[in-house]
Parts: C-alpha cells; sequence; structure tokens
C-alpha cells in the first residue's frame, strides 16, 4: 500500500489510481473510507474484497457537488432541503436510485445512499475524478472504524486490493454519517452521526427513528438498513457499557473483574477512580461531540491490550450527538448495556 500526503501532487497520484479502477484509503470528516469509482463494478467488487465485507450491506456513494446529486437518484424535495441545509457534510440520504449506479454498489437494491462530503481533501479526489465514490469505512469489516491514520495502517497495509492511502490526521467528527431513508411516507433515521435528530427535525419535523437505532433487530426481521443487521465495531474481548455514576460502575466492575486483564473506557477526570485496571479516557460526557471523536480510537486502543478479557465502557445518555456514540456503543458490546445504579 502507497502511502501518499495531501500534496497537489500525491491527490492527482490518487485520482489516477482511482481512474484506473484501484482503491484508495482517504480521510473525511467522519471516518477514513476505502474510496473506489462508484460507476465501476470491478472497482467496487474490490472494495468488498479488502474489507471481507459481507456483499448484501450496501455502500455511500459521495459527491462533490450538488449538480452530480440527480444524476445518480431521484431526489425528492425533502432531499434537497436537507441537501441545503446540511451539505457538505455528515448526513447520507437514501433515495431511488438511476440505472447507471451498479447493483454491486447497492447490494441489489432499488435505492442508493448518497454523500456529499466536507473534508477537503475528500472534496477534492471527488473533483479530480469527475465521478462518485464509494466509500465505506476503511477497516477489515467488523472491526471499529478507522478515526486515524494508524488505524488504516494497521487494517489495510497489507491488503492486495488496497492500492494506497492517504494520510490525512484525525477525522473531526470519528462516527460514520447520519443516514437517512427518503423511501417511505416519512423520512426516517437509519443510522445516527454528528447531524443530530434535532437539527434533521428543524428541516424534516415527521423525521421516525428506526427501531434498529436502539434495539436489537429480532431474528429474521428485514433489515430496513443492511448494515443495521451485521456485527459491527467490536473488539476481541467481551464489551460491557456502564451507564450510572463512576463510583457504581466501579462496585460493578470490581465484583466482576475475576482476575481478569481488564481494560475501563471511562470520561475524563475519571482515570484515578478506574486506576485498577487500564484506563482509556475518551472525552466528557457534556460534551458527547469529543466521545464521538476518540470512541473508535478508545475500541481499538483496548483491543490493542495483550491478553485483555474484559472492556468495560462508560456511556453517556443517548441524546443529542451522544446518541451516535450510544448506538455504536451497543453494537461493539452486542447491546450489552447495564444500569450500574441497579447493583449495590
Ligand atoms: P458504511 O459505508 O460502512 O458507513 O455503511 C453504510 C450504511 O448505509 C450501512 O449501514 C448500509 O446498510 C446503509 N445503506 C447504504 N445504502 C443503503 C440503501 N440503499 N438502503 C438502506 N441502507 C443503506
Ligand atoms: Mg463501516
Amino acid at each position: 500500500m502507497l502511502i501518499l500526503s495531501t500534496s497537489s501532487e500525491d491527490l492527482l497520484m490518487c485520482s489516477r489510481l482511482l481512474k484506473n479502477g484501484n482503491t484508495v484509503a482517504v480521510p473525511t470528516e467522519t471516518v477514513y473510507g476505502l474510496a473506489a469509482n462508484a460507476l465501476d463494478e470491478d472497482a467496487v467488487k474490490r472494495i468488498f474484497l479488502a474489507k471481507g465485507r459481507p456483499a448484501d450491506n450496501p455502500l455511500i456513494i459521495h459527491i462533490s457537488d450538488i449538480s452530480m446529486f440527480p444524476e445518480y437518484c431521484f431526489p425528492t424535495r425533502s432531499a434537497f432541503l436537507l441537501a441545503d441545509n446540511f451539505w457538505p457534510g455528515p448526513l447520507t440520504v437514501i433515495l431511488p436510485k438511476k440505472t447507471v449506479v451498479p447493483s454491486a454498489v447497492t447490494a441489489g437494491l432499488s435505492s442508493v445512499a448518497v454523500r456529499m462530503p466536507s473534508h477537503p481533501v475528500a472534496k477534492r479526489i471527488i473533483s479530480l475524478c469527475g465521478f462518485p465514490l464509494a466509500a465505506p469505512s476503511a477497516n477489515i469489516s467488523g472491526k471499529p472504524s478507522p478515526t486515524r491514520f494508524e488505524h488504516v495502517v494497521n487494517d489495510l497495509s497489507r491488503n492486495e486490493f488496497v492500492a494506497a492511502a492517504i494520510d490525512g490526521g484525525r477525522c473531526e467528527c470519528g462516527v460514520e454519517s447520519t443516514v437517512v431513508s427518503l423511501i417511505g411516507d416519512h423520512p426516517c433515521l437509519l443510522r445516527p452521526g454528528a447531524v443530530t435528530v434535532e437539527m434533521l427535525r428543524t428541516v424534516v419535523p415527521d423525521l421516525t427513528v428506526a427501531d434498529a437505532v436502539l434495539q436489537k433487530l429480532p431474528q429474521n426481521e428485514k433489515a430496513l438498513s443492511p448494515g443495521l443487521k451485521h456485527k459491527h465495531y467490536a473488539p476481541a474481548a467481551e464489551t460491557v457499557c456502564l451507564t450510572g455514576s463512576a463510583e457504581s460502575s466501579l462496585r460493578y466492575i470490581k465484583a466482576r473483574a475475576e482476575g481478569k486483564k481488564t481494560a475501563v473506557i471511562c470520561f475524563d477526570g475519571e482515570e484515578e477512580i478506574f486506576s485498577d485496571y487500564t484506563v482509556i479516557p475518551y472525552g466528557l460526557p457534556e460534551k458527547p461531540e469529543t466521545l464521538a471523536e476518540n470512541v473508535f480510537a478508545a475500541l481499538r486502543k483496548a483491543d490493542g491490550i495483550k491478553d485483555c478479557e474484559r472492556i468495560f465502557v462508560r456511556c453517556a445518555p443517548p441524546e443529542g450527538k451522544g446518541l451516535a456514540v450510544y448506538n455504536r456503543l451497543l453494537r461493539a458490546s452486542d447491546f450489552k448495556v447495564v444500569n450500574t445504579e441497579e447493583y449495590v
């Protein structure tokens, strides 16, 4: 894997690689994406091979200009309103697709997910290419998404299906885009992100929230968004989310650590309280955007601790930007959430 900078020459080189059907890991404001020409079926298949991504999990296509929007889908009035308010930025909309979009991108669905990123590097590459980029997170499927360049290097540097990666530093949001489906009678939030429910409702007041955002899908139930049914963001060690005070969380952990090597992903300032364990602070609950920025890096750090058997994560309420963090932690822990105040 070739390592590229964000210099003009390197971005030109990146666009050449993409024009030739290669995949390249690129920084965006959400997480690093593994990009390929969304209109080239073979290039898109290379993304699935590189990630080991299930073929039934569709990809988001990324555009750099509003004029590209109606080329690949049939935007509604709500779609243009959302685009006006939140693009470029971390919002994806799902709309009926046009036939130019290969079915490998949409996993055979008749709809397509579209986003216009705000990251200057991502935008520049799409403009240089002149075609949309399909770009899921640049990690091995199932692992936490990459929000630092070193995460991309860890996951993909020896991957035969990845030609290059651009070092763009840290990703600002740290969680993937908000996904809103505009297919049904009402706009429906399928995945929470940095564009919150409250922000969306200022534009589309009838927005609903899919059950799968906060609940485990019952087996056999058809997922509105196929990505919701796959195991996600998961470290190898058993991961449990804890709500309640730091003190009750400590009591809970003490009673269950059982001499096993344990990591605690805690809020900033709580390091002392959990100092019997490996502590990984990840931000402040009253500033959920700090938790979002660091949550995947924290999960990866915990996953990298040798022989770590248990990971406990202090969890903030599922409100505002905290909803996206909560949603990712639910998936990382396979929905294991404990209110530690109930265990005295
Ligand atoms: P990722 O690219 O890994 O951030 O994931 C993209 C998310 O968007 C996944 O949860 C997909 O299931 C979802 N998605 C992409 N295209 C569609 C679509 N046409 N209909 C519903 N969900 C979609
Ligand atoms: Mg992903």
